[in-house]
C-alpha cells in the first residue's frame, strides 16, 4: 500500500551469527546523480571554492577543504545520534569499530549512525528527531512515509527485534542522499563481542552501496537496479556473504582477538550450513532470506573461496570499481574470469570436500598486533 522500509535493511538476528535481512525496498530508475541539488549543503554550510563552487564541499575536521558526496571518499566523520538511554561508552565503542572499518575500506558518506537502547519512548523521540532533521535537510522529504508511522517503525522495532542495519536513502524523489547505520542494544548488544564484527559488517554494506549510484523509488514493488548490483533482490549470497566474511576477517586481525577466531567462526558457519546446502538443489545465488539454508553462512564461504583464488584486491578494488558501469555479471566475469554460474558450480564441488580440505583455505590471523601480549 505504501512506501515501506527504507532499503537494504539488514538485520543481524540472534545468537551467533545467525542472520536475516530485509531486502532492499526501492529502486534504481536512472544513473543520474543529483540533477538538482542546490540545497544539498544546507547542513554543511561551508561551500569551499570561490571560483568553481563544489555543491558537496565541506570543511574537514582538520580545517582543509573536502567533499561529502555519495560514492566519493570523504574526510567527513559520520553523524551520530543516540537514544537518550544509550551511554556515551556505547557511542565510543561503535565509533571505534566504525573507524577500523573506514581505515580498511575507505571513508564513505554521508552516513548517519543511530544507536538504539532499550527504552521505547527514547527510540520514539529519536524517530521524531530524525524526522525533523530530514524535513529540514530536504524539501522533498515525504513526512507521511519517510518518517516513522504505524507501518514503518524506524527505530522502535529494534527494542523488540534487536539487530543492526544499513538503510540506503538514495531515492529518485530525494535530494539529500545518505546512508543510515542502525545499531541496537541486543543481538548483539554492545557488551557482546559480536557487536564489534557486526559494526564492521554493517560498514561493509556502506562500502558496497557507495559504489552504486542508482536511485530507487522507495516502493518495493518497483524494480531497482541497485538490487541486481548487490547480488539480486532478496538473495543475500553476495552482499551478505561479502559483508560477513570481510568483517570477520578484519575483526580477526585486530589486537587482542584470539588466534583462531576466524577459523572458529568459519568452522561454525561450515558446520551449520554445509550438509543442508549440499543436500538440496537451489543454487547459492538463488537462496533467499527465507530459505532453510542460511545464505549468509554459505555466502561467507563463497566469498572466502573467491578471495582465496582471486585475491582480495580483485574483489574489493576490481569488482567494486567495475560494478556500476558493467553491471553484476560482467563485472564478475571481468575480475574473476568465469561467470558467476561457473564459479558457484566450482564452489559447490569445493563445498563437497572433507571439512579439513575446506577449512584449509581460511587464513590464520596475521598476528601483527598480537606479539606484545602472549596470553590469549
Ligand atoms: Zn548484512
Amino acid at each position: 500500500m505504501n512506501k515501506l522500509l527504507a532499503i537494504s535493511l539488514c538485520v543481524i538476528l540472534a545468537g551467533a551469527s545467525l542472520s536475516g535481512c530485509f531486502g532492499e525496498r526501492g529502486d534504481t530508475i536512472d544513473d543520474a546523480l543529483h540533477n538538482d541539488d542546490e540545497d544539498i549543503n544546507q547542513h554543511n554550510g561551508n561551500v569551499s571554492d570561490e571560483t568553481t563552487v563544489n555543491p558537496y564541499g565541506i570543511i574537514c575536521p582538520d580545517g582543509s577543504n573536502g567533499t561529502l558526496q555519495w560514492g566519493v571518499m570523504t574526510c567527513a566523520e559520520p553523524e551520530v545520534f543516540k537514544a537518550s538511554d544509550v551511554s556515551n561508552e556505547t557511542v565510543n565503542l561503535t565509533l571505534q569499530w566504525y573507524k577500523i572499518a573506514v581505515a580498511e575500506w575507505g571513508n564513505y558518506g554521508p552516513v548517519e549512525i543511530y544507536i538504539i537502547g532499550n527504552d521505547t519512548d527514547a527510540a520514539k523521540q529519536l524517530e521524531d528527531d530524525y524526522c525533523e532533521r530530514h524535513k529540514a535537510l530536504d524539501s522533498n522529504w515525504k513526512e507521511e512515509w519517510d518518517c516513522a508511522n504505524d507501518n514503518y517503525q524506524i527505530f522502535t522495532r529494534y527494542i523488540e527485534d534487536g539487530g543492526a542495519a544499513i538503510s540506503t536513502l538514495k531515492r529518485t524523489y530525494l535530494d539529500y542522499d545518505f546512508m543510515m547505520m542502525i545499531m541496537s542494544a541486543k543481538y548483539p548488544g554492545p557488551e557482546e563481542e559480536d557487536y564489534k564484527p557486526v559494526t564492521l559488517h554493517e560498514y561493509f554494506h556502506i562500502f558496497q552501496h557507495s559504489h552504486l549510484e542508482g536511485e530507487c523509488t522507495g516502493d518495493s514493488r518497483d524494480a531497482c537496479e541497485r538490487d541486481v548490483k548487490m547480488g539480486g533482490k532478496d538473495t543475500p549470497w553476495w552482499s551478505e556473504g561479502g559483508a560477513e566474511y570481510m568483517a570477520q576477517k578484519l575483526y580477526s586481525n585486530q589486537e587482542g582477538v584470539r588466534a583462531n577466531y576466524l577459523q572458529d567462526v568459519m568452522r561454525w558457519k561450515l558446520d551449520s550450513s554445509r550438509e543442508g546446502y549440499n543436500n538440496q538443489n537451489v543454487s547459492l545465488n538463488n537462496l533467499t532470506r527465507d530459505s532453510q539454508i542460511n545464505a549468509y553462512d554459505v555466502g561467507s564461504w563463497f566469498i572466502a573461496y573467491l578471495i582465496h583464488h582471486e585475491g582480495e584486491d580483485a574483489f574489493l578494488n576490481g569488482f567494486y570499481t567495475d560494478i556500476d558501469d558493467l553491471g553484476f555479471n560482467l563485472a564478475f566475469e571481468n575480475n574473476f574470469n568465469k561467470t558467476k554460474y561457473q564459479y558457484v558450480a566450482d564452489f559447490d564441488m569445493f563445498f563437497k570436500q572433507p571439512v579439513e580440505d575446506i577449512m584449509a583455505i581460511i587464513p590464520s590471523n596475521t598476528g601483527i598486533n598480537q606479539d606484545s601480549s602472549m596470553d590469549n
